[in-house]
């Protein structure tokens, strides 16, 4: 049985003050609810991506928290002249266990690649640091009209599986996110993610059935609490990389109420 993780990418936005909301807000209202519920410990992970500055204080205050903490980016180099770049030392330090990578914006805006993402992908499962990369995949509005949307998830796989092979991916997570449902208010119905996260653990599965049936593969683009449990009811959705709703304490948490009320029903 695959546990759920809800994650939040805060992407470039917060503060010291916003950090400090978020973490002891979300919180105390998860543990609430679980204690409400009766269910006395989580029975599903949270995951905060703040922005780089905001890592070490996040870590130090989620340090007694069931909620761990994870960076948004980290370059593939132990170290050296890669000016403004962090590497996986660094986050290390910082308390992360988790790195996001290739989101979309990642991707569109910086121009990163398949090749530069497997390359980030490969240091983190061959690294000495305990850091579990979330890869990011998902296609545009365009490709899905042209019905090209396995096609474009595949090739992404690919691009990382010919680096490090399905070994790589036993202790990492994939985040199904189609471009057109990030920060737009348009959710892929739950049928359309269930299809691309069967196809996907499919795929894996077709290289080792093991590490494909106890990956995580989250479900990004405009989850909020009004959705989360539908999307997570889905067979192979196991959680929800959360952008926009994970900046706000009661709809972060709502989100991730959805997951421990589907982790703990019958
Ligand atoms: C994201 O940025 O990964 C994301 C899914 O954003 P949103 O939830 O705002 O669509």
């Amino acid at each position: 049985m695959r546990r759920f993780l809800v994650a939040g990418n805060w992407k470039m936005h917060g503060s010291k003050e916003l950090t400090a909301e978020l973490i002891s807000g979300v919180s105390r209202h998860v543990l609430d609810n679980a204690r409400i519920s009766e269910q006395k410990v989580l029975a599903y992970d949270i995951l905060v991506c703040p922005a780089t500055p905001y890592l070490q204080q996040a870590s130090t205050l989620a340090e007694a928290l069931p909620i761990q903490v994870g960076a948004q980016n980290v370059n593939a180099n132990a170290q050296g002249a890669y000016t403004g770049e962090v590497s996986l030392s660094m986050l290390s330090e910082l308390g992360c266990g988790h790195v996001l990578l290739g989101h979309s914006e990642r991707r569109e805006v910086f121009g990163e690649t398949d090749t530069s993402i497997a390359e980030k992908f490969a240091s983190c499962v061959n690294g000495e640091f305990d850091i579990t990369p979330v890869l990011c995949i998902g296609e545009t509005l365009a490709a899905r009209q042209a019905g090209e949307t396995e096609n474009v998830v595949a090739a992404q796989l690919d691009a990382v599986l010919d680096v490090v092979g399905i070994e790589g991916f036993k202790d990492a997570v994939i985040a199904y996110e189609p471009v057109w449902a990030i920060g737009t208010g348009e959710t892929a119905s739950p049928e359309q993610a269930q299809q691309v996260h069967a196809f996907i653990r499919a795929k894996l599965s077709g290289l080792d059935a093991e590490i494909a049936d106890k990956l995580r593969i989250l479900y990004g683009g405009s989850v909020k609490p009004g959705n989360a449990e539908e999307l997570f009811a889905q067979i192979d959705i196991d959680g929800g990389l959360i952008g926009g709703a994970s900046l706000d304490v009661s709809s972060f948490a709502g989100i991730c109420e959805a997951a421990q009320k589907l982790a703990t029903q019958a």
